[in-house]
């Protein structure tokens, strides 16, 4: 498989390549080429099987002339050791995909485990150690740090603003140890990401030593959330009926991942969009401007994204056609207030407990279906345990909620963070100790 770049399609790099460097110099993003067909029998044939089976038959038609088929019989299950569930919420109408059975209950664990088991396997064949940076505002880091843990080859260093992400989040980032250690930066999720970039435009540190990024920006976030759409559809190709999936976005990596499977051949009859008030695309599909803006903040505020990196993507998906977009995708938003109600609406009436971000995707999915005269099957994206929310759910919702244990048990372990100003050269100095 070869990867360009969107902003200069004629060049390509390999997959190892794409993998390290993340982003290609001339800023654009990497997309596989030639994505191939593979059709709707293939998709028929693997979709009944454990997500880890459909991630390796996918990987070996993309991979398979790079990497032997044992090695990725063996990463892709290193990677997926937990399902992706489809629960039916009207019987043969609406359901939703929970993306949350892994370590750190949110979808963004199917991409870092992949990508940290694609990063071991190359890294093994050159023994070099690789340095992987991430700013995170919570929920990524959480789902790097997990992914990466105890992968050989690969240390982590994770900042985060301090006092601003959530008890259990900072516990994800700081106590796990090993290859994990977190900068605790006294400034905002900006500051982070501001150190992180200079890190890796700094020529002194790039000189020895192999930096990389574990962001969405990276292709091989989004290439293992295709697999379970293909899950999706096995699990729903009992009640033999057109699928529509609609999943809540903000970056838009989870949707352009939809539109890649369904590129290479898996039938998908339509996307919703789902957004909250950070709207650029649902206002786009509704008026052909591409108008990108500030963030603002809002309760569902992993999908607070003003300027949706991967739209560019989703875009070259539908090759830059408006027209072809527009046949494929809708999009809808909804407020924080029209969120609650959502909530309440999904538990009144389904006795389920959403998330807010899953229950954006359900609304977008219910406003799509409502004046469908054909019977279709809906699946909409659960994105994240709502125990994530667990204070903002309780109220909502009124009742009280569980965390799981393997997130709970981490409240009782020792945090440890290296503390640092908002500063660069202050990075600089302590990451190089640690290295
Ligand atoms: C990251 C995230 C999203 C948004 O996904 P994108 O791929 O950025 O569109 C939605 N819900 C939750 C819970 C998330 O963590």
């Amino acid at each position: 498989m070869r990867f360009y770049s969107t902003n200069s399609p004629k060049a390509t790099v390999s997959t190892e390549q794409a993998l390290f460097q993340s982003m290609p110099a001339d800023k654009g993003l990497y997309m596989p080429t030639p994505l191939p067909y593979l059709g709707a029998d293939f998709f028929s044939t693997i979709a009944r099987q454990p997500l880890a089976d459909i991630g390796f038959a996918i990987s070996e038609a993309l991979f398979g002339e790079e990497i032997s088929k044992a090695d990725l019989e063996e990463l892709t299950h290193q990677a997926f050791p937990f399902e992706t569930p489809v629960i039916d919420l009207e019987q043969g109408s609406i359901s939703v995909l929970e993306l949350f059975h892994g370590p750190s209950l949110a979808f963004k664990d199917v991409g870092a485990r992949y990508m940290a088991a694609l990063m071991s396997y190359f890294s093994k064949q050159t023994d070099k150690e690789v340095n992987i940076l991430v700013a995170t505002s919570g929920d990524t880091g959480g789902a790097v740090a997990m992914g990466f843990h105890n992968v050989p080859g690969v240390r982590v260093s994770i900042l985060y603003p301090s006092g601003r992400v959530s008890d259990l989040q900072e516990k994800q980032l700081t106590t796990l140890g090993g290859n994990i250690q977190a900068f605790e930066v006294n400034g905002s999720f900006d500051d982070c990401q501001a150190i992180v970039k200079q890190a890796f435009i700094d020529a002194e540190l790039n000189a020895h030593l192999s930096l990389s990024s574990a962001n969405s920006i990276n292709i091989f976030r989004l290439i293992p959330q295709g697999f379970y759409y293909v899950s999706a559809y096995g699990q729903v190709q009992k009640y033999g009926k057109p699928v529509v999936f609609s999943t809540p976005s903000g970056n838009f990596g989870n949707l352009s991942a939809g539109a890649m499977v369904q590129k290479m051949g898996l039938p998908v009859a339509h996307f919703v969009a789902a957004t909250n008030l950070n709207h650029v695309v649902p206002s786009y599909l509704n008026t052909g401007d591409y108008v990108p803006k500030a963030s603002v903040a809002t309760i569902s505020n992993a999908m607070d994204v003003g300027s949706p990196s991967n739209f560019v993507r989703l875009a070259h998906l539908y090759d830059d056609q408006f027209d072809q977009f527009k046949a494929n995708v809708s999009g809808y938003f909804f407020d924080d207030e029209a969120t609650k109600a959502g909530m309440q609406q999904i538990y009144e009436q389904y006795r389920y407990i959403a998330c807010p971000h899953t229950a954006i995707g359900i609304m977008g999915l219910q406003t799509y279906l409502q004046d469908k005269q054909q019977g279709y099957m809906g699946v909409s994206l659960a994105t994240a345990h709502p125990s994530k929310f667990k204070p903002l759910v309780e109220e909502v919702l009124s009742l009280s909620i569980d965390v799981p244990e393997r997130l709970s048990v981490l409240s009782q372990r020792r945090k440890y963070s290296i503390q640092i100003p908002a500063d660069y050269e202050a990075f600089k100095e302590s990451f190089l100790h640690t290295v």
